[in-house]
């Protein structure tokens, strides 16, 4: 018997028909370099600061490594603060404890999800030492305002901006924030090498800090003297290679996303129990994930597309509600990130995507909606 097919709609797709396996096959076979040195680095750091309007790049082994070395280039540890946004992904948090200082949770704002920077006076002691602003889902932060506070008060500021390669702030670019910015190259970024990252700074002695530190602590590679205790977080010429093809295309990349966003926007905007991740006036995002907030239970409609081939994600978890986070919430309340968990899901984004694949996953959300 035959059984029917049913066409499956990943959430989340790298779309490597570049020249992704040109540039690896010519790494491998004509340069010869694989591990952390070679043209293709050179080139994607290069290509990536220049994008950024910044004045050094260092590449690193994912974006996790990146802020990681952003806390420890700006010398964060034990007894610091720093302030980063419950509503992302759990590294912005995360290297906050591997240095040894104290996340300080802030809330998301309804009017764009990104931190509610009218809460930071309110967190800020004598122990803050930096704020990890998130360009959550591709929408850069107020930066007018933050940075104006940041400087202010003496603290450092690290962009995340992870999700976010291309977004523009004011026409200024995402990863031109602050005295450090971080990139993750993963294969659900906007540009991936598969797994990958990037710390952006025009400061260089930062810079030089965060180059030893990535390399065991050597200042010279190949020869064994060690001033300080580094780390191995290398990234090799091969996901470089990767990484060149994939920026050829980022502003296809970003206008294909943007095209599926404004698709699934006409599409849906009839649908009553459907809205939208609001997009601030000064900001035109990456497109990352195209996000939707429902009125009905999002568990059971998730469920009921899967079973329709079409895959989907809850949003960010707030990390205040998470076991190995929860000491950090002081018991303090952040209601919009625990309603955007409560409601919130992210449709198929890729680039691979076709109109009749979003067409299909509205039609079938129009039908669920009908039956519960
Ligand atoms: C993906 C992501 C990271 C971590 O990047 P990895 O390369 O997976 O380590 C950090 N912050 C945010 C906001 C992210 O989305």
């Amino acid at each position: 018997m035959h059984i029917m097919e049913i066409k499956k709609i990943p959430v989340a797709e790298p779309d490597l028909t570049g020249n992704e396996i040109k540039y690896v096959k010519d790494a491998i076979l004509n340069e010869k370099r694989i591990s952390s040195s070679g043209h293709y680095i050179d080139k994607f750091e290069a290509n990536f600061a220049k994008y950024c309007n910044r004045k050094y790049a260092l590449s690193v082994s994912n974006g996790t490594t990146a802020l990681h070395l952003a806390l420890l280039g700006l010398g964060i540890g034990p007894g610091d603060e720093v302030i980063v946004p419950t509503f992302t992904f759990v590294s912005s948090a995360a290297v906050i404890c591997h240095v040894g200082a104290t996340p300080v949770f802030i809330d998301s704002k309804i009017e764009d999800w990104t931190m509610d920077e009218k809460q930071l006076d309110s967190l800020k002691t004598p122990h803050t030492k930096a704020l990890i602003a998130v360009d959550i889902y591709g929408s850069p932060c107020n930066y007018d305002f933050i940075e104006e506070w940041c400087k202010k008060n003496n603290i450092f500021l690290i962009e995340d901006a992870a999700e976010a390669h291309g977004s523009l702030y004011k026409n200024r670019i995402a990863g031109s924030f602050g005295i450090v910015s971080c990139f993750s190259f993963f294969g659900n970024k906007i540009i991936t090498t598969g797994e990958g990252g990037m710390c952006l700074t025009d400061d260089l002695e930062i810079f030089e800090k965060m180059r030893v530190l990535k390399n065991h602590g050597m200042k010279r590679s190949g020869v064994y003297e060690n001033e300080i205790i580094g780390y191995n977080y290398r990234f090799t010429n091969v996901q470089a290679a990767i990484g060149c093809a994939q920026f050829e295309r980022i502003d296809d990349f970003i206008e294909t996303r943007k095209n599926h966003d404004n698709l699934y926007r006409k599409l849906l905007s009839s649908v009553k129990e459907v809205s939208f991740q609001p997009i601030s006036a000064d900001v035109s995002p990456s497109f990352w994930f195209f996000n939707i907030l429902i009125s009905k239970d999002v568990d059971l409609v998730r469920s009921m597309l899967l079973k329709k081939g079409i895959e989907t994600r809850p949003l960010f978890n707030p990390l205040n509600s998470q076991i190995a986070y929860k000491e950090f919430s002081m018991g303090r309340n952040f209601p919009v990130s625990e309603m955007l968990k409560k409601n919130g899901l992210t449709l198929p984004s890729g680039t691979l995507l076709s109109s009749f694949d979003i067409e299909y996953v509205v039609s079938e959300l129009r039908n669920i909606f009908i039956t519960i």
